[in-house]
């Protein structure tokens, strides 16, 4: 694996590769890296040429600054996990790399009404500063396809509409959750968790996969009510919100119809905010 930590020099291996027509994956990750990533690199891996991951914390999508400053890193095992995975190159720039004339800027993508719902009404700026720093590896990188996870799943939303409003060459492909035993979605926030709360944690699947599994035996207003119950028995703090989505709009339905739904959730257990989201058939 090649490690590069500027931008030109990345530049230059990567237009390489295209003149020798190799496809090229990209991965891009805030490290702290567990198996959800590994996941999306044995994917790009499988379709694509060359596979490059970015590692990178992205200081213009945290709109809590201590959430920024909690952000594991772990970067020496991180290296030792790609080495061992078989991904090609690993992009590991600094803020000032990526942001060169600085990061706090005014909103500028046109997101609509998926900027205001779920995660961007509990994290004001948020998708924005997802799509700054995907605009930039996206215009840097000119890969042909990106590997997303579905974990965030209203992200890949997100960058999707971005991509498609910037008409970028790059296809979005999107890569199913990766799970502890209990249910418990992979994140790299889950390192900071006690054991205790990591099984507690495991509540926020099961309260989606309720909603999932009686979807047609219950109104939309009693699944809710009662995931909010299962997750606030386990032990969570506090529950921003359990809602059921279209897949593709992400607008929240009222009723149950013959649509791609999605049960998506983000809730607080010891401080760590986490998010899941299962999809309904
Ligand atoms: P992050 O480092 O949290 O920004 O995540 C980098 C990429 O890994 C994103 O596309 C995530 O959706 C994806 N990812 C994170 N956790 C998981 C998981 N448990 N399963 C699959 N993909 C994941």
């Amino acid at each position: 694996m090649i490690l590069f930590k500027k931008t030109n020099q990345l530049r230059q291996q990567l237009s390489a590769a295209k003149a020798a027509n190799k496809k090229i994956g990209f991965v891009p990750t805030m490290g702290a890296l567990h198996r959800g990533h590994l996941s999306l690199i044995e994917t790009c891996k499988s379709i694509c040429d060359v596979t490059v991951c970015s590692i990178f914390v992205n200081p213009a999508q945290f709109n809590d600054k201590s959430d920024y400053e909690k952000y594991p890193i772990t970067i020496e095992n991180d290296i030792l996990l790609l080495e061992n995975s078989g991904a090609d190159i690993l992009f590991l720039p600094a803020v000032a790399e990526v942001y060169p004339e600085g990061w706090q800027q005014q909103a500028i993508y046109t997101l609509g009404y998926l900027d205001s719902i779920l995660e961007g009404e509990y994290r004001p700026g948020h998708f924005q500063g997802v799509c700054k720093v995907m605009h930039k590896l996206l215009n840097i990188l000119q890969a042909d396809i990106l590997f997303l996870g579905q974990k965030d799943y209203q992200q890949c939303m997100v960058i999707k509409r971005m991509m498609d409003d910037l008409q970028l060459q790059t296809q979005l492909h999107i890569v199913p959750t990766q799970r502890e035993l209990n249910g418990l979605a992979m994140s790299s926030r889950n390192m900071r968790l006690s054991s205790d709360a990591k099984e507690k944690a495991a509540a926020i699947y099961k309260a989606l996969s309720y909603i999932k599994n009686n979807i047609h035996s219950a109104s939309i207003e009693v699944l809710k009510t009662e995931a909010k119950n299962i997750i606030s028995t386990a032990g969570f703090n506090k529950i921003d919100y359990v809602e059921i989505c279209d897949a593709i709009s992400l607008q929240p339905v009222h009723e149950t119809n013959n649509e791609k739904l999605a049960a998506l959730a983000a809730a607080f257990i010891e401080g760590v905010r986490l998010i899941d989201n299962v999809q309904i058939e």
